[in-house]
């Protein structure tokens, strides 16, 4: 059965016959015994990297190797949150360059990811915090980015539920109107299918155990289908990626926690953006299901269970109580955590290594969905050509050693 265009014709269609014509989004190939470039990890960032490596340098002979299903890891589990408004210029650049590329994904890999651009609000709760707002909006706009400072009156008529006398009560913010939401599953499933139908293989249940490596370069990866072999490979491995680096030889700064996030049950229109306090430490937005999506701090301390603490979790529902106090009477239908890679920086590390022929693509923290497919698009070049993209430049592993941090620990809107 051949895959088919997604169209209003396509579909309406298959309407008529039961939807009984689509072939599978895509294939379950048998391995071959050598590509020329390994992704490792089928998270957004892995599956964004296999399509821009095919798509955009014709490197087609590419495997996904995904130790669970694709998406099943942090691209799946997050809160959706898509926006640009960061403090230093490098990360504005590469983050506005990624919400571009968000603005027309749906049409790129005909798969509608459900972009929903109702903006971000972003609070303050004292006069310093306002004041800290407006040096952060203000740089955002320096660097050309949309950005407007709200008064307390403001946000009370963006969000008319808010509660402005909270115990820290609120004295204004900021708002990025480009900021959104985006269906998470959908950016897994449409850059998968995009990439598979340019001929990129992905294998979900093969997970990798281990290198072989040859003259300090990796030969292959050990997968439950043997060693299977290629020129270059590619870290996109979130919270896993210390464990499995340190099998390649690498040591990497990096600590894995876990990040939760839980939802409510669905209720009518109550929340018009997504509103985040860096104060309070908590962030919500309305899902289009309805359901009121909750978020917080990582939890504080080193964890590969997928599931967060109790005391984190009351703390941040605290908070978004005491901001939205109308939300208290709602049923919390679901809570989860994902594994989170935290750089001391707190901002990503991506592009080449000390290992010849192994790039990584990790220390996304908290804050890696949105950078989806500019992390795709950047590190397919820099793996295709191999040089650092201009856009990821400052966010090589060697800026550990140069002290050329980018400190956006702010920026993150929750603690880590
Ligand atoms: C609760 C929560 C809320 C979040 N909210 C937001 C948000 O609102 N906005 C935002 O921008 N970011 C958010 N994030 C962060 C964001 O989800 C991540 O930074 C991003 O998804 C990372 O993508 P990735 O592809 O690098 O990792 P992942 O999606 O985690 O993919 C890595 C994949 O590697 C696989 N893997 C691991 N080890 C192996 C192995 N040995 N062999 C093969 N495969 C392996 C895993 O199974 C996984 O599927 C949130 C994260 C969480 C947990």
């Amino acid at each position: 059965m051949t895959r088919r265009h997604y169209s209003f014709w396509s579909i309406a269609n298959e309407a008529r016959r039961g939807h009984r014509g689509w072939a599978p989004a895509w294939r379950t190939p048998t391995p071959k015994l050598s590509y020329d470039v390994i992704v490792i990890g089928g998270g957004g960032h892995g599956l964004a990297t296999a399509y821009f490596l095919a798509k955009n340098h014709g490197i087609r002979n590419v495997a996904v190797l995904e130790r669970g299903w694709i998406g099943g890891g942090n691209s799946g589990r997050n809160t959706q949150v898509v926006r640009s408004n960061y403090f230093y210029k490098a990360s504005v650049d590469f983050f506005e360059h990624s919400l571009k590329l968000y603005e027309t994904l749906s049409r790129e890999l005909n798969f509608n990811v459900m972009l929903s651009q109702r903006g971000i609000v972003t609070l303050a709760h004292s006069r310093h915090d306002l004041e800290t707002n407006r040096r952060w909006a203000n740089a955002i706009k320096l660097n050309g980015v949309d950005s407007e400072i709200l008064s307390r009156e403001d946000v009370k008529r963006i969000e008319p539920l808010i509660n402005l006398d909270a115990r820290y009560p609120i004295h204004g913010g900021f708002v990025q109107w480009r900021g959104g939401i985006v269906r998470h599953d959908a950016v897994n499933w449409g850059f998968a299918r995009a990439a598979d139908a340019l001929g990129v293989d992905i294998l979900q249940n093969c997970d990798v155990s281990g290198f072989e490596t040859r003259g300090g370069r990796i030969a292959g990866v050990a997968t439950p289908h043997g060693v299977l072999r290629a020129e270059k490979f590619v870290l996109s491995v979130a919270g896993h990626t210390s464990a499995l680096a340190r099998q390649a030889g690498l040591r990497l700064p990096l600590v894995s926690m876990a990040l939760q996030a839980t939802v409510t049950e669905p209720v009518k229109p109550m929340l018009n953006t997504i509103v985040m306090s860096p104060g309070v430490h908590v962030y919500t937005s309305q899902s289009d299901r309805g359901e009121i999506v909750i978020g917080g701090s990582a939890d504080v301390y080193s964890s590969y269970a997928q599931r967060g603490s109790l005391p984190v979790f009351e703390d941040f529902v605290a908070s978004a109580v005491e901001l939205f106090p109308a939300l208290a009477r709602l049923k919390v239908m679901r809570q989860w955590a994902g594994i989170v890679d935290i750089s001391p920086d707190t901002s990503p590390i991506m592009g080449k290594t000390p290992v010849a022929n192994l790039y990584i693509n990790c220390g996304w923290g908290t804050g890696g969905f949105k950078a989806i497919p500019a992390g795709g698009d950047t590190m397919a070049s820099t793996i295709a050509n191999d040089r650092a993209h201009p856009l990821i430049a400052p966010f090589a592993l060697d800026r550990f050693e140069r002290g050329a941090l980018i400190d956006e620990g702010a920026a993150a809107g929750v603690a880590h």
